[in-house]
């Protein structure tokens, strides 16, 4: 058995941030029957939580529930810094996010607040976090869900695509930074899937703009990020994957 192949074997941890519900459960499900143990974080919803990890270890893999806000940097660095001082997870999926739709002219600056402070500046908590880590093992992956409203902006969301326009660009820097010591950092950036964020947009308004004419799944997603943890993802890194039907090319 080659080094590499031991190493794999030895730890396959992935934590993913905002895996109670939505697209960090399918992934943290999803990543789990591919025989990933998970580090799963929420904020709120503790028996939807509760609910994967027991699917989770259903499938024979262990599940760590490790509720926090992943805005607040002492309570991430409380739940975090003694176990990654004991094991360092192969991966790590920034998934958390929330929405806070108005436009511009009317938002509130706690709208603005809470959304960069959600999406964006978890980034640099997490991401700093692991990426220390990381470094001294000379591998990992980190992977954020941005959003194709990071991409090409949303009227009424200008909140939103700030910051995870601005995910997108912390996680290039990443990259560029880990590259050298076989971290890779690439971002999975959504289109309209169906979760709970979605379940109030005018969807047939919406519709006529996706080539493939249909919102997409969680498992589209979670598959993309599976990927990305792949060795077959190996030569891959600062990369945007966009999930999203055609809908922005
Ligand atoms: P959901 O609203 O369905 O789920 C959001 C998840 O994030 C929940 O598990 C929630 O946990 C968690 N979360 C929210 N705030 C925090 C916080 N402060 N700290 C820790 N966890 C938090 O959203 P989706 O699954 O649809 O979205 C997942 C990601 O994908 C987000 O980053 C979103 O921006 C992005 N995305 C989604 C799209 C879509 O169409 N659905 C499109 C493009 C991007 P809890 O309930 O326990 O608080």
């Amino acid at each position: 058995m080659t080094k590499e192949k031991q190493e794999d074997d030895h730890n396959k941890i992935v934590f993913v941030s905002g895996g109670s519900r939505g697209i960090g459960a399918g992934i943290a499900l999803d990543l789990a029957a591919a025989g990933y143990d998970i580090w799963l974080n929420y904020r709120s919803s503790t028996e939807a939580a509760h609910g994967v990890q027991a699917k989770i270890e259903e499938m024979g893999r262990s599940c760590l529930l490790l509720p926090f806000d992943v805005s607040d940097g002492v309570a991430a660095t409380k739940a975090l810094e003694p176990l990654l001082a004991r094991v360092v997870p192969y991966g790590m999926v920034h998934n958390a996010g929330v929405a806070r739709d108005n436009i511009m002219p009317l938002m509130h600056r706690k709208e603005w607040d809470r959304v960069i402070d959600v999406n964006l500046n978890s980034f640099f908590i997490l991401g700093r976090l692991f990426a220390k880590m990381m470094l001294t093992k000379r591998r990992g992956r980190i992977i954020s869900i941005a959003s194709i409203s990071g991409q090409t902006g949303q009227a009424g969301q200008a909140n939103y695509a700030a910051a995870k326009g601005g995910l997108i660009a912390a996680s290039k820097s990443l990259a560029r930074e880990l590259g050298r010591r076989n971290v890779l950092v690439n971002v999975v950036s959504p289109g309209l899937i169906d979760t709970g964020m979605i379940e109030d947009l005018p969807l047939d308004k919406l519709l006529p703009l996706i080539p493939l004419g249909r919102v997409g799944t969680v498992e589209e997603i979670s598959g993309v990020v599976r990927f990305l943890l792949s060795r077959e993802a190996n030569y891959i890194t600062g990369q945007v994957i966009g999930v999203n039907g055609g809908m922005y090319m």
